[in-house]
């Protein structure tokens, strides 16, 4: 099939297998202009929006924050920050309600507006984009927080470091799925920041062409992006057919350019990148006017709202403030889904809020999309394989899930299902297919999480018990080398004997050495008496009396020690 793309530039193109045409029910929400959500009371921002790590807080309770202030943020390699979406205080930190199927909480930050609106200092616009550093534009594109937010909610930053050629950028702006519109609506709306967004990606990529794809039941998005091109530029929008689901990105690669993506690889391997037109239109607000990701366009759809629409919203409004915004509920709304009917789930609750990667809340009556029936059994029709786009076995992934069989269920690509619903939707037994195959996959995360787990744990233990034999040997390394070096010493001088018998000899002959030196010294001075020459009469009297009574005192001491006691 041939189509013309640009102006006189036609384009061949391919089928994808399976597939299905579904009622569109893309009026409902196009029948309105573009609308503004007004700021609610209080923004719930989750910390994770993302695949990857959640983001950590990087504000604190009762702080000021400013629009487009980062307020969570990770070093891990693989996340996305989190910023205000208007200027407040933040009045909570805890779990909420996240979007999720599981319909459990999560962590949140709370802010209160307070309805100034009021800007943080934003980074420079990088409006010479084609002279800018790709690594420099790549980090803007990681701080600004983009993620894929076409639903996949994969940080765009890492999709834009391949480590491969690229030839050929594709902004995906088919938007298959019945109701959803946003997409629609931004590609009629803001044609020129979807087409500056491309630019910048083709000049990061650096590939040989850039195909914006739409489906050809958008008449009037085709016709805004084509007056957004510029005659120069190695850019083509390109009408595709409409068939669910065209904008699955392994299907639209095939669909534009006839390649396979090979079981559970990536588009880098056949040479491509794809991105949706509104992470395409954020990351142009994020290199050319310094803006993070802090709103995004919601389609509010189903017959069970008062009235449908599109919506600019701030990150972070309840689903229920936005939906009493458009006017509330009506009829009997019987389930609220985020997303739509083919791969969206149901929300136990609409107190969740708006985050990067929702594109859609549908409220559909009984009457509209009806609960399905009870499952019967398998008859083995073979309709599911027929419709598979991903050319999987859904009968037997099927009954593996169902046995849990994890490795079998695996052994048929469990994988690359994009859980399109294309099998349940056709299943003659009503039997929930994705359901359990999103089961299965789970179910494989966590054994794989597990088997991960227990491997970084055994790590941590071998690294100890060689760490301690280590240590010991080094120990012991060190005790046998100062014994070594005490064996090989030369004896010691004996001036220098350390053994206890000599020191005591030397003590003693210094001692006896001073005692003998003392004793002549007295002796001497007795041998020698003083001033006994040159005496007066009168001293030499004195002399006499003195020594008769030192005699005379020496002669009583000694009877007195001679008489018996
Ligand atoms: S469509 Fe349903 S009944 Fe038919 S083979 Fe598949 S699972 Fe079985
Ligand atoms: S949900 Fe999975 S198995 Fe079923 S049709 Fe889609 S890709 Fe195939």
């Amino acid at each position: 099939m041939y189509v013309e793309s640009k102006k006189g530039k036609t384009r061949e193109l391919w089928r994808f297998h399976g597939g299905l045409h579904l009622p569109e029910k893309k009026a409902l929400s196009l029948q309105h202009p573009l609308q503004h959500a007004t700021l609610p009371d209080r923004l719930i921002l989750p910390l994770q929006q993302h695949i990857g790590v959640p983001a950590q807080p990087m504000v604190s309770l009762g702080e000021q924050v400013l629009k487009g202030q980062m307020i969570a943020s990770s070093p891990a390699p693989v996340t996305s920050p989190v910023h205000a979406s208007t200027s407040g205080t933040v009045v909570e930190m805890g779990e909420h309600f996240i979007p999720h199927p599981s319909g459990l909480t999560d962590l949140c930050i709370v802010i209160e507006p307070d309805g100034e609106d009021r800007w943080a200092d934003l980074p420079k616009p990088i409006s010479d984009f084609r002279s800018a550093d790709t690594q420099a534009l790549r980090q803007r594109i990681r701080d600004a927080g983009i993620v894929g937010m076409g639903g996949a909610t994969f940080p765009a930053a890492i999709k834009l470091n391949p480590g491969k050629p690229i030839q050929t950028l594709i902004i995906n702006g088919a938007e298959c799925e019945p109701y959803i519109t946003c997409d629609d609506r931004l590609m009629r709306d803001f044609a020129e920041r979807i087409m500056n967004g491309a630019r910048i990606l083709q000049h990061m990529l650096q590939s040989e062409e850039c195909l914006i794809a739409i489906e050809d039941n958008k008449s009037e998005a085709i016709l805004a992006m084509f007056e957004a091109l510029r005659d120069e530029e190695n850019i083509e929008v390109v009408r595709i057919p409409t068939i669910y689901p065209s904008g699955g990105e392994k299907q639209l690669i095939r669909i534009l350019t006839g390649r396979e993506v090979p079981t559970s690889g990536l588009p880098a391997q056949v040479g491509v990148i794809c991105h949706n037109v509104a992470t395409a239109a954020a990351i142009a607000d994020a290199v050319l006017e310094g803006k993070p990701l802090i709103s995004r366009l919601v389609t509010l759809t189903g017959e069970g709202l008062s009235k449908a629409g599109n919506f600019e919203v701030p990150l972070g409004i309840l689903a229920s403030d936005l939906i009493a915004q458009a006017g509330g509920y009506q009829g009997q709304p019987q389930q609220l889904i985020m997303g739509g009917p083919m791969m969206g789930f149901d929300l136990t609750t609409d107190q969740v809020p708006i985050t990067k990667g929702a594109n859609c809340l549908l409220c559909p009556t009984a009457e509209e999309i009806p609960r399905p029936e009870p499952a019967r059994a398998c008859i083995r029709c073979g309709r599911c394989a027929d419709v598979c786009p991903a050319n999987l076995l859904p009968q037997q992934m099927y009954w593996y899930s169902k046995a849990k069989d994890l490795e079998k269920v695996q052994d048929y690509n469990l994988f690359d299902c994009i859980e399109c619903g294309c099998c349940s939707h056709v299943c003659p037994s009503h039997i929930p297919l994705v359901q359990y195959y999103r089961y299965a996959k789970a179910e494989s995360w966590a054994q794989e999480q597990e088997r991960r787990e227990s491997e970084r744990a055994k790590q941590r233990h071998d690294f100890r018990v060689s760490r301690l034999k280590r240590l010991e040997a080094e120990r012991k390394a060190k005790l046998r080398k100062k014994k070594e070096a005490l064996k090989n010493k030369p004896p010691a001088k004996k001036t220098q004997v350390s053994k206890e018998g000599d020191d005591k000899d030397a003590k003693q002959a210094v001692i006896e050495a001073a005692m003998k030196r003392a004793a002549d010294k007295k002796a001497k001075q007795q041998l020698a008496p003083k001033n006994t020459e040159n005496l007066t009469a009168a001293q030499q009297a004195q002399i006499e009396a003195v020594d008769k009574r030192r005699m005379a005192t020496t002669q009583e001491k000694q009877q007195k020690s001679e008489q018996p006691d």
